[in-house]
């Protein structure tokens, strides 16, 4: 077989992935040994990559309003739009949408078009939503976007902070690398986060903070490091600015004060200070929950004042770390796909940077100014400023703060474009014109991950249809469009060109010069970091004055709201699932949209375990399971993001934020949205499970693909007047049908057996559906004991795993369960071994743990 070196397309981590097409279609997929991110470690997610391949929901063809084309066609057509509308409106009426799934060749040859041509810089990116607070903290602290770490910073350091990041389960593999390094030198990890995540329940120390006080936090930490002598007097000197009316500003920031801003008990907030304050080496690793906020450019920057305060930065071991989510968000900033950069790490205001990017492009028209950030760009299509969109590689529809306004401004739009490698996502059922994207196995190009490594994406695959790369795809319209300078032959032709952007002018001033890739073979380049491990190792910051800049920070509490919603990420799914939610074992983990709610808030709300709930605001309303639980302090809900119109009916969790951004870098503050909840009146919740797609019509309902079939979960306000009418489309379909139904008609059970095989199986009932899922899943397609599958459950419990909790080797919490029964004294590695769980991508092993945890606790109070 044929291996190809690539790179994983989810997460910032970056992770080298070996892809081995197999004769039976099939792709094998292990971890790249030799690759810096992850050393031939991948999680859930990258190693179910292969899963995800398939055609079935594939663009194949260009279309005009829902009909095929040709490319010719298309591509004219596009052209003519979008010169339309810049000679009848100005450059300024079109805009470029984008994505952190570019490759760094797609986004430059996008950021080209845009600002360099059409003359706007009406291009931004769904980046906007992920790290554009901390480029914005980092340009104002180090006068340019620059990570000041690497990866292996997180194993040199004593202590780890993580602020506002899951890294379990958001970057399982730099997660893994961390805990490694906690076993082998006792690293100190310490997470400051409002919900007791995946990766809090292994912390030596969790700081549950209100909602949106970091800022308090780090203002506090400041104040405290300063009162107790922890300062660097010669680095704060010689390499940096504005400390004093920093410090001034912080010194407000007593104990007693920060405690009560952050919602903390006073000798937790000691603990934490006096551990930063007596460990040198230590590194402040942040994520989206500083990011998505109101105030995330003045929490990042919160963050690096008390590293500067203490000179640790860009020491081995030290430093403030921005992890970005996405896989080449880098690489996007590196070209300046964003609508306030320029490229190469070149400012749009400045007139010598516009000037000299100008003649390197030969271009006609140079935007010379910042154009609009996502919410705004989607605002000026709602109210009609923006005549012309194309929207690529991402889905706005459902990732975008107020969701239904998107969907509402997409609507009015006279011309949307989307290029997309799935056909019918939210965003692409609302384009005109639809344009077939290369997917991950068929791409060649560029990504940089989160420590600054730049490593190839290569195809493995035979294009699918009559996709095409998005470069190309962008290319041939601006050739359409008239312009010159995109007739590129490859992907290589394009890096070739952004190398020498990067050196252009570039005297050392800036950090991002890539003269060690001019003669390095495209085709063979092997993963390598831009830059020294610690860029500003040199303490030559790219300020003015090559000074770091303190900046103070002002803090500003939420207002008093009903309740605070917090969305995120999970461990096994990807953004809005286009691609994750064709692999059946990741929807093993958690298989439908759910709130997590307190206990407190569920008896105040007269909530059951499991029933449904409604979360809304005046921007939209979602509905979804409720999972009652201490991880969430009364007030507060986390709702994944992920589930959106192909997986779920009314499951939106931003139709209910509202477009709120941080006033300096624009990014929407997603993770603290006033909501209300309430409990969803449901007369039934029904579970099924069907070898043919069924749909059943409800207030609520959500499928997933699952191994020979689909299966659903379902709950509405009336129960329907005949069971075999509202299931017509699956009986009617033939096969012997047995079912049970109780008197008052809330309760009913059917399978459908064809042929000797089971096709359909459903149960209804007035609470929750309490059936073994996994179990019954596994009995679809085959001969089965009828009267089981009306039970929901096996006769003999050894048969059932129970849910499935280990993804990689689809072990249950049953199994698991009873293993950790049979051998109380077994230790993880023990358990691990004996029921396989955790022995593949780790991402589990916390759950294990917790199970373990759980277990013992009987036992000792027994003793
Ligand atoms: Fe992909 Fe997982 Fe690695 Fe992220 S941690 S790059 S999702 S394999």
């Amino acid at each position: 077989m044929t291996v190809t070196k690539t790179t994983c397309p989810y997460c910032g981590v970056g992770c080298g992935v070996l892809a081995s097409p197999q004769h039976d279609g099939t792709v094998e997929i292990k971890g790249d040994p030799d690759h810096p991110a992850n050393f031939g470690r991948l999680c859930s997610k990258g190693l179910a990559l292969g899963e995800t391949l398939s055609l079935g929901e594939r663009l194949l063809y260009p279309e005009v309003n829902g009909q095929r084309t040709s490319w010719d066609r298309a591509t004219a057509l596009v052209a003519e739009k979008f010169n339309t509308a810049i000679a009848e409106h100005g450059p300024d009426s079109v805009a470029f949408y984008v994505s952190g799934q570019f490759l760094t060749e797609d986004y430059y040859v996008a950021n080209k078009l845009m600002k360099g041509f059409i003359g706007s810089a009406n291009i931004d990116t769904n980046s906007r939503l992920c790290m554009a607070s901390a480029v914005a903290g980092h340009k104002r602290a180090f006068g340019a976007d620059v990570v000041p770490c690497s990866y292996e910073d997180l194993e040199e350091a004593d202590l780890v902070v993580l602020v506002g990041s899951n890294l379990a389960w958001c970057h399982p593999v730099l997660f893994q690398r961390l805990q490694a390094a906690r076993e082998k030198r006792g690293t100190k990890l310490v997470v400051i986060d409002p919900r007791r995540s995946a990766t809090a329940e292994t912390a030596d120390l969790h700081l549950a903070i209100t909602p949106q006080s970091d800022v308090a936090l780090f203002n506090g930490l400041l104040s405290h490091l300063c009162g107790e002598g922890k300062i660097d007097g010669q680095f704060i000197h010689q390499h940096t600015e504005n400390v004093n009316a920093t410090l001034v500003a912080a010194n407000e920031w007593s104990l007693a004060k920060t405690a009560e801003a952050c919602g903390l008990a006073l000798p937790e907030l000691e603990e934490f200070f006096s551990l930063f304050a007596r460990h040198e080496k230590v590194v402040t690793a942040f994520s989206m929950g500083v990011n998505q906020s109101m105030s995330g450019t003045d929490k990042v920057n919160a963050i690096i004042n008390c590293h500067l305060l203490t000179g640790r930065i860009s020491k081995k071991g030290a430093g403030p770390f921005s992890i970005t989510g996405q896989p080449n968000a880098m690489g996007g900033r590196e070209v300046g796909g964003l609508a306030n950069m320029l490229a190469a790490h070149m400012e749009i205001e400045n007139p010598d940077h516009r000037v000299a990017v100008q003649g390197f492009w030969a271009s006609p028209h140079m935007a010379a100014k910042p154009g609009l950030k996502a919410v705004d760009m989607f605002e000026a299509v709602h109210d009609g400023r923006i005549k012309a969109i194309w929207i690529m590689a991402t889905n706005p529809v459902v990732s975008m703060p107020d969701s239904n306004r998107i969907a509402e401004a997409l609507k009015a739009c006279p011309f949307v474009v989307v290029s997309d490698l799935t056909a019918n996502t939210d965003t692409a059922r609302l384009a005109h014109v639809k344009l077939p994207a290369l997917g991950w196995g068929e791409k060649d190009g560029t990504v940089t991950n989160s420590e600054r490594t730049i490593s190839r994406q290569r195809g493995f695959l035979a294009v699918a249809g009559e996709a095409r790369a998005d470069w190309r795809i962008m290319a041939d319209v601006a050739k359409a469009m008239g312009f010159g300078g995109f007739d590129y032959a490859s992907p290589a032709e394009i890096f070739a060109e952004h190398v020498r952007l990067t050196q252009l002018g570039n005297d050392g001033s800036r950090k991002l010069d890539l003269s060690a890739w001019v003669n390095a073979d495209y085709e063979k380049q092997s993963p390598r970091q831009w830059g020294r491990a610690r860029p500003f190792e040199d303490c030559r910051f790219q300020t003015p004055t090559g000074k770091a800049r303190f900046v103070a920070t002002p803090y500003v509490a939420l207002p008093e709201q009903n309740m605070t919603l917090n969305t995120g990420r999970i461990r096994d799914q990807w953004h809005t699932m286009t691609r994750t939610g064709l692999a059946p074992r990741l929807f093993a983990h958690r298989a439908e949209p759910y709130v997590e709610i307190s206990p407190q808030d569920a008896t105040r709300l007269g909530l059951s375990a499991a029933e449904i709930v409604e979360v809304s605001s005046n921007t939209g309303r979602s509905l979804a399971r409720a999972l009652i639980t201490d991880a969430v302090k009364p007030g507060s809900i986390f709702q994944p993001m992920h589930w959106n119109g192909s997986f779920a009916h009314a499951s939106l969790a931003n139709a209910s934020s509202k477009a709120q951004v941080d006033p300096v870098s624009g990014q929407p503050a997603l993770k603290s949205a006033s909501v209300s909840m309430q409990r969803f009146a449901a007369a039934w919740h029904g579970f099924g499970i069907s070898i043919n797609h069924f749909t059943p019509k409800a207030d609520y309902c959500a499928w997933r693909p699952i191994s020979r079939g689909m299966a659903f979960e379902c709950a509405s306000a009336e129960v329907p007047k005949d069971w075999g009418v509202y299931l017509y489309q699956a009986l009617g379909a033939g096969g012997e049908v047995t079912s049970l139904q109780s008197h008052d008609s809330k309760s009913f059970r059917c399978a459908v057996v064809k042929e000797g095989r089971l096709v359909f199986a459903f149960v209804a009932s007035a609470a929750p559906v309490e059936v073994s899922r996994d179990w019954l899943q596994s009995r679809l397609g085959q001969q089965v004991n009828t009267l089981e599958v009306l039970a929901g459950r096996p006769q003999a419990s050894s048969d059932d795993q129970g849910a499935t909790l280990c993804a990689c080797n689809a072990v249950g919490v049953k199994a698991i369960g009873r293993f950790i029964e049979a051998n109380p004294t077994a230790n993880l590695e023990s358990v691990c071994t004996g029921t396989r769980a955790g022995t593949g991508c780790g991402s589990c092993r916390i759950e294990i743990r917790r199970m373990m945890h759980e277990a013992a606790k009987p036992l000792a109070a027994a003793e």
